[in-house]
């Protein structure tokens, strides 16, 4: 039926996304060893594309490093910062939608861990994804977990602090929640929710459910999100047409389609404050060594287009906090 074939359509645009991944990675932009295992036709993308990949990924990785990082310090003297994360408040990340993403292999990688990370895909992605990840010793590896298991026909994967589970995110409160708990997701943990190009893609009222839920059924957690928005100027118009002329749609821009809307889908649905800023101005935050190093990576002259393109796509942030979740002692 329809639904169907545009969920496939959907499925499609990680694939989209991992090559222009690749593509940066490839030109220095990004470092990630992993990446590549998902590929099977790698292309170079225009500069333009390289740059937008390397911002998206750089602002939801320094989003959840400091994540990671920030917290109490116990008493065993792991501080914040410090690569020793043992002696720190038990957290969770959440990647809805993760696709090809290789974001916990990095944080691994680099010491920065979690209690559990759970990545949640449709079936298909999620089938695909773990295969790769199963046969490959770069990612076994890192999991480190010798009890590392497949489940449900070879569509999820177990591990100690590491799952990927198969559901569509329309059901969330009927399906991925229930899926979470039974693999011992803890709703009093603080939980770092990761959506980098999903929740546009899916009805308002199925992702406001999802926001709602998270804001009101855990004790403290940030939301990061990155999406597209102002679908209504001519440049966004355009982005649109050729979007949906690939037969993709993206049925949440027109509910969020500024940075104002996009604070007030979680202030509205009681997060304590939210905050969103486009690519411009993330770019223009970069370091001014981090944009001499990237300035550097090939030429870079379609300045106009870059600030055009940056304008229509977001970061949003929100956070929410229930119940200080940490014991008395430890509390300011
Ligand atoms: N987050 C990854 C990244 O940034 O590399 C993948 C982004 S890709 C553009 C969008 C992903 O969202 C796809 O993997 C797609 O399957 C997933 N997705 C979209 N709608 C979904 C739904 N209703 N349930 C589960 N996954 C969904």
């Amino acid at each position: 039926d329809q639904r169907m074939g545009r969920d496939e359509v959907i499925k499609g645009t990680d694939d989209d996304a991992i090559i222009s991944k690749l593509s940066a990675v490839n030109l220095g932009y990004l470092d990630d060893p992993f990446v590549k295992h998902f590929v099977k036709r790698p292309s170079r993308r225009p500069p333009l594309i390289n740059r937008g990949s390397y911002l998206r990924t750089r602002s939801l990785d320094t989003f959840a490093e400091n994540f990671i990082r920030s917290g109490s310090v116990h008493s065993d003297g792991a501080k914040p910062g410090s690569s020793q994360t043992s002696g720190q408040t038990k957290k969770q990340i959440v990647s809805l939608g993760c696709g090809s993403d290789t974001r916990y292999f990095k944080l691994k990688t680099k010491g920065l861990t979690v209690h559990k990370y759970f990545e949640i895909d449709f079936q298909e992605s999620t089938a695909k994804k773990a295969v790769v990840i199963k046969k490959n010793k770069a990612f076994t590896d890192v999991i480190a977990d010798p009890d590392l298991k497949l489940g449900l026909g070879g569509t999820e994967l177990y591990a100690k602090d590491y799952c990927l589970l198969s559901g569509d995110l329309r059901e969330f409160t009927e399906v991925i929640v229930p899926k979470l708990m039974a693999q011992g997701f803890d709703t009093s943990l603080p939980t770092l929710f990761l959506s980098e190009c999903v929740l546009i893609y899916i009805q308002p009222r199925d992702s406001d459910r999802i926001v709602e839920w998270v804001g009101t059924n855990m004790s403290a957690s940030l939301f990061v999100l990155y999406e597209q928005i102002n679908p209504t100027d001519a440049f966004g118009a355009m982005m649109l047409r050729n979007l949906r002329a690939r037969r993709i749609e993206l049925p949440g821009i027109h509910a969020y389609p500024s940075l104002k809307s996009q604070e007030e889908r979680f202030t509205s649905r009681g997060w304590l404050a939210a905050k969103a800023i486009d690519m411009n101005n993330l770019h223009s935050s970069l370091t001014e060594g981090e944009m001499k190093r990237i300035s550097g990576l090939e030429i870079f002259d379609e300045v106009e287009e870059w600030q055009m393109l940056a304008s229509h796509y977001c970061v949003a942030w929100a956070y929410h906090v229930r119940e200080d979740p940490r014991p008395a002692w430890d509390r300011q």
